[in-house]
């Protein structure tokens, strides 16, 4: 592909730049709406909050900020479009559902595999909505263990649409597992694997696990940069430098998972009700920043031996050929 669709327009792949590929200016899980007991939602609290985020990231040279916010987490591309404008970010937006059982189902569940298929393509070709503004690449993605008949067809209808409109695919991978799934079902489809970034792999604390990903051809996503409450950094940073010390750097794209802005309370399981986000991430996490890469990731990524050549692929020239396409990693 030649054109990246962004929320402001279009660009080439060589114009993506420095690039985090996996942060999150808003997020809230399906039925956010419902819960009465959560902070109101000031959306132009949440854009200056946005905006200042942006400008943050922009002075360690991002020019290129991809939320892949699935349909179901309250992905308002509008909101991104505004922040791209306030900000001079480029923002890269997604079609796609969540896996089965934290996105909403209902409809999915019913539509037949080709129809679903068609709304992606839309979404890309024509736009979101009544937006005009259209997705650049499609979001998939699976729970935990296993991959159910509902992840198996979104992986399928997006495999399908991806091929039609010839964009790539992000995944999120639930406790660092399924990506070779992923693969499997999007390359059974004809898509080749370096369209896929199998996202969420520092999930797993298994070298072999990510080596499988990463053999299959696929882009590897070591894009939970500070949620140390999954894992300790320091044992990212060690599987990190282990694949690039076996030469595998132009697989490897690093991000965090940040989230900006929380629609509703954050919710982690029956009953675990995160009544303040910022109180609570501050306190357990409080690198989970999108500027941590660049302010503690990449000097201790130089210290276990990463050259400044290998961390420059991964950060700017790894996010630019899994948008062309034309070339495997
Ligand atoms: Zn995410």
């Amino acid at each position: 592909m030649n054109t990246v669709n962004t929320v402001t327009g279009t660009c080439t792949p060589d114009e993506l730049g420095r690039t985090l590929v996996h942060e999150h200016l808003m997020v809230g899980f399906p039925g956010w709406q419902m819960d009465a007991l959560a902070a109101g939602f000031r959306r132009n609290d949440a854009k200056a909050r946005a905006v200042d985020m942006l400008q943050k990231v922009q002075t360690h040279g991002v020019k290129t900020f991809l939320d892949p916010c699935p349909m179901d987490l309250g992905r308002d591309v509008e909101f991104m479009a505004e922040c791209a404008q306030a900000s001079g970010m480029r923002i890269i937006c997604t079609t796609g559902g969540y896996f089965e059982e934290q996105g909403i189902t209902f409809t999915f569940r019913n539509l037949p595999v080709d129809d679903i298929a068609a709304i992606y393509e839309k979404e890309i070709t024509d736009g979101i909505g009544e937006t005009g503004i259209r997705a650049g690449l499609i979001k998939i993605a699976t729970g935990a263990g296993t991959v159910s008949e509902y992840e198996r067809k979104l992986l399928t209808a997006a495999a399908r649409a991806a091929k039609r409109c010839d964009v790539p695919l992000i995944s999120h991978t639930q406790e660092g597992t399924c990506g070779p799934d992923q693969i499997e079902i999007i390359t059974s489809e004809g898509v080749p694997a370096h369209r896929l970034l199998v996202g969420h792999s520092d999930g797993s604390d298994d070298a072999g696990y990510h080596r499988k990903i990463v053999a299959g051809g696929s882009y590897i996503g070591f894009d939970r940069l500070g949620i140390e409450a999954i894992l300790p950094d320091d044992v990212r940073i060690k599987h990190i430098a282990s694949l690039v010390n076996d030469g595998h750097e132009r697989h490897v794209c690093l991000s965090h998972d940040s989230t900006c802005n929380w629609l509703g309370r954050p919710i982690l399981g029956p009953g675990l009700v995160i009544d303040d986000p910022d109180a609570a991430i501050a306190e357990m996490m409080p690198h989970w920043t999108p500027t941590h890469l660049f302010e503690r990731v990449i000097p201790k990524l130089r210290d276990a031996g990463v050259s400044d050549e290998a961390i420059t692929t991964m950060t700017d020239e790894n996010p630019a050929r899994w948008f062309a396409g034309s070339e495997a990693p």
